[in-house]
């Protein structure tokens, strides 16, 4: 139960940081840590059953009053809240949660991003950040080198994603273009391109993105050849590495040649793709990277990384320039000329997360090689998992993967029991899956991104699958969630699992 507030007994609060911080921080700790693992244990599987209106009440009846008249004190809260979220959240780390690019973070990345909590370095100024400043610059570095490793000079910003990372692209594209005369540049994009791209567009004024045809659901050069020649004036293309519906590439060689010899510009999105530059096995996949004018990638997908770590990749850094600016309270020329790094032009946003922490421990504790390892794992579960639905009786597959991504369905159902049979997973609590439209079809997607799942969990899900879509199609009303799990053939959400 609460504690009733007590004005007397006031102290303010423990801080974070300092020499005593950890030990202020430890209790605290213990007890988000136990509060995990009830709220995990109470879930019992991928996503917390009954659907949106039978969760929303859970949690407004746990969480209320949000805003009390005397505080019930740290342990209190911790314990209520982070339970009652854990208890009600979407778990990408159950073998059943593959709907998304919604990566389950690395243990030792989110120990990291505690520290980045407690420590509070705010990217905007050397005088908020001295080591996490200079640990940004050499991190980027080396993921700029990633990108481009035969440029001296490659730079790469810290955004919150690939969303930022498109419209960060996009705008440098509008300045150079805007140096040279232009009122602003034409941008040329698939219909696979992420809608970020559009709304990036919008947002800076630029004029409605030419969209062109992928009807197998990537962008061919010769079509952007095509849109090129009816263009004037400065024109982005923008290529896909690893698309949201099903991971398709681009060809991204034939669209670098045709957009050079327009002399038009490319920011490739390879918010999903791009962390295959880690592995030997499927980097020249991204041939073709290095002709880009910007590049954007996640490793909050491909990365194991806690939400958020996007980054921007330019060639050179004198490419973004054009987000200098001068604050004086932030870089005044003094500070600069002592030495003080100038921080702020290195992002759109001020005060600034030290994102940077828990990706630089990643790649310092895994390597090049262990990144590698886990991307090789995923893209190899794909084919396994591609395999089981090609022999699967009731299953069709879309077509083999290109990355991480699997689109199947249920064999003898239509569009709309496909989906109503999705949402009977989801509200159950048995599985997430997504959905995708691809060949004038809606189909189920498997969006793998776990790398210690295998092929028990893969075969339980599919029978799952195929189930619920045998009882949607013969009307048998879906199980809501209401009911307890019989724990029969085949699984329900409860039914323990391997992998785990
Ligand atoms: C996820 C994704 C984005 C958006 O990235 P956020 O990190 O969600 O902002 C953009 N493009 C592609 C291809 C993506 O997969």
């Amino acid at each position: 139960m609460p504690t009733p507030y007590d004005p007397g007994a006031y102290r303010p609060p423990a801080l974070a940081g300092g020499a005593s911080g950890p030990s202020h921080l430890r209790p605290l700790i213990d007890t988000v840590l136990g509060a995990l693992a009830q709220g995990a244990a109470a879930r019992g599987g991928p996503i917390p059953h009954g659907g949106p209106q039978a969760v929303a009440a859970r949690l407004r009846a746990l969480a209320a009053p949000v805003l009390p008249t005397g505080g019930t004190g740290a342990q209190e809260a911790l314990h209520t809240l982070v339970r009652a979220v854990t208890e009600g959240s979407a778990d990408p780390a159950d073998p059943y949660c593959v709907a998304h690019l919604h990566c389950p973070p690395l243990a030792l990345a989110v120990a990291a991003d505690l520290a980045v909590s407690a420590l509070n370095p705010s990217m905007d100024s050397w005088d908020q950040a001295p080591a996490a400043s200079t640990l940004e610059a050499e991190t980027t570095a080396a993921l700029a080198a990633l990108v481009y490793p035969d440029l001296p000079q490659p730079d790469c910003l810290v955004t919150t994603g690939g969303s930022e990372s498109n419209q960060l692209g996009l705008l440098l594209a509008r300045e150079r273009a805007r140096a040279a005369g232009s009122p602003g540049v034409h941008i040329v994009c698939g219909a696979n391109a992420h809608h970020s791209i559009h709304r990036a567009a919008w947002l800076l004024g630029l004029p409605e993105p030419r969209t062109l045809p992928t009807p197998d659901g990537t962008l061919h050069p010769a079509t952007v050849e095509r849109a090129l020649a009816e263009l004037h004036g400065p024109a982005l293309v923008i290529a896909t590495a690893g698309t949201t519906d099903s991971g398709a590439i681009d060809p991204l060689p034939g669209i670098a040649e045709v957009t050079t010899a327009h002399g038009a510009e490319l920011h490739i999105d390879a918010s999903y793709g791009g962390p295959l530059l880690f592995s030997r096995r499927h980097r020249a996949r991204l041939t073709g990277l290095q002709s880009a004018t910007s590049v954007a990638l996640d490793l909050h997908k491909l990365g194991w990384q806690p939400i958020a770590a996007g980054l921007l990749a330019v060639p050179d850094a004198t490419a973004l320039r054009p987000l200098a600016i001068r604050a004086d309270y932030l870089n005044a020329d003094d500070d600069t000329k002592a030495g003080l790094p100038d921080l702020l032009g290195r992002s759109l946003r001020t005060t600034r997360r030290a994102d940077i922490l828990k990706i630089a421990v990643t790649l310092r504790a895994l390597g090049r090689d262990g990144l590698a390892q886990l991307v090789d794992d995923v893209c190899q579960q794909a084919q396994q998992l591609a395999n089981l639905i090609e022999a699967h009786p009731g299953l069709t597959l879309y077509a083999r993967p290109t990355i991480t991504t699997v689109l199947f369905r249920p064999s003898h159902l239509t569009d709309s029991e496909l989906a109503t049979s999705r949402l009977a997973l989801m509200t159950s609590g048995s599985a997430v899956l997504g959905r995708a439209h691809a060949a004038d079809r809606l189909w189920l997607k498997a969006t793998l991104l776990n790398p210690t799942i295998g092929p028990a969990d893969f075969t339980a899900l599919l029978d799952l699958v195929a189930h619920t879509g045998r009882e949607t199609r013969t009307g048998r009303p879906p199980s809501n969630g209401q009911e307890p799990s019989t724990g029969q053939d085949p699984p329900g959400g409860n039914t323990p699992r391997t992998g785990q």
